[in-house]
């Protein structure tokens, strides 16, 4: 596909899509049901949180150990969960860098920065993917595991409140279609929390060391920064649902980094067709740092002033509003 068609590339190698970042009509002033109805079935549903939640009930039907297991914490099954999850994080963050980092399917095309990751002694391992890597499997596998071995622990033994899909289908399908949105209130009070400086230097700063993200770049996180990022799932340890929902909770925090840090802007099917990745908001987080804490449907970074759509407009709104606090802004 020819991406000049879809945005412009700077001399410094720097493309920009013309669309500007947005958070779709969710929250429009002016109600909009037909956009409203587009936005939700190819926008909130389509393509990627259908795909992860259909995840979601392929693992918890077929790999998900039964409750007369899990009711009592055994190496084996715990074992086995922690092969499964790393089996699924090499398989999925594996594909995307495959493809668009060392097979370079589509080249730069759509990519923001036109530069590819690089070898540095700046990154652990001197290099930002293996660095990368290193922190996904070592800290990230072994805590999204260790929340979802809480979470069976606590529904096979009856201490949370489990809706059955034969009495609440209607909540069970509600909770489903919630969690995307309650995965974004969290992560934006988890990410103004660790943008705090003490914790930002201790704890974030190693994400952030990806300015030019890839796939990998996801999941790239201090433990700590693990932990607060999972214990979004440790909602379902206290409001009635079914292990599927936390399941679900915990398949789209580990595989929803991998589009959003992809570091491309569409990601090409053939001639003419392409999936659009929707990381533009966060690509300018990793970019700019102080702006697009959040990512999604909900407006908080445009309640909150902290805004960047892309637009130069936008750039230089921030750079007034970092020069009131005497922080530099990067160009
Ligand atoms: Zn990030
Ligand atoms: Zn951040």
């Amino acid at each position: 596909m020819d991406d000049t068609l879809y945005g412009t590339r700077t001399a410094k190698g720097e493309w920009t899509p013309h669309r500007r970042a947005s958070y779709g009509p969710l929250f429009d002033r002016q109600f909009n049901l037909g956009r409203l109805l587009r936005w939700f079935l190819h926008g909130y549903l389509l393509p990627w949180n259908a795909l992860y939640a259909g995840a979601a009930v392929i693992l918890y039907a077929f790999t998900t150990p039964s409750t007369a297991t899990t009711r009592t914490f055994a190496v084996g099954w715990i074992a086995y969960l922690l092969a499964r999850n790393l089996a699924i994080v090499l398989a999925w963050y594996g594909l995307f860098h495959w493809w668009l980092y060392r097979r370079k399917a589509q080249d730069a095309r759509f990519k923001y920065n036109a530069r590819w990751p690089r070898e540095s002694k700046r990154f652990t391992f001197g290099s930002q993917t293996r660095e990368n890597v290193f922190w996904t499997l070592a800290s990230g596998v072994p805590i999204w595991t260790a929340y979802e071995i809480v979470t069976l622990w606590l529904f096979a033994n009856g201490h949370v409140h489990m809706l059955q899909w034969s009495r609440h289908p209607v909540w069970i399908v509600l909770i489903m279609l919630l969690i995307p949105l309650w995965r974004e209130v969290h992560f934006y009070w988890v990410h103004r929390l660790i943008h705090t400086p003490f914790l930002y230097k201790k704890v974030h700063a190693l994400h952030h060391r990806n300015t030019n993200p890839g796939p990998w770049s996801g999941l790239s996180m201090h433990p700590i920064e693990h932990i607060a990022y999972y214990s979004a799932a440790a909602i379902h340890w206290i409001i009635p649902a079914h292990p599927i929902h936390a399941l679900y909770e915990l398949v789209h925090l580990t595989m929803s980094p991998v589009p959003g840090h992809s570091g491309f802007e569409k990601i090409e099917l053939g001639e003419d067709a392409a999936i659009d990745t929707g990381c533009l908001n966060h690509y300018l987080h990793h970019k700019y740092f102080e702006v697009n804490y959040a990512d999604g449907a909900i407006p908080f970074d445009r309640w909150f002033g902290s805004f960047h759509d892309g637009s130069p407009e936008a750039h230089a709104a921030m750079k007034k509003r970092l020069a009131a606090r005497n922080v530099p802004a990067a160009d």
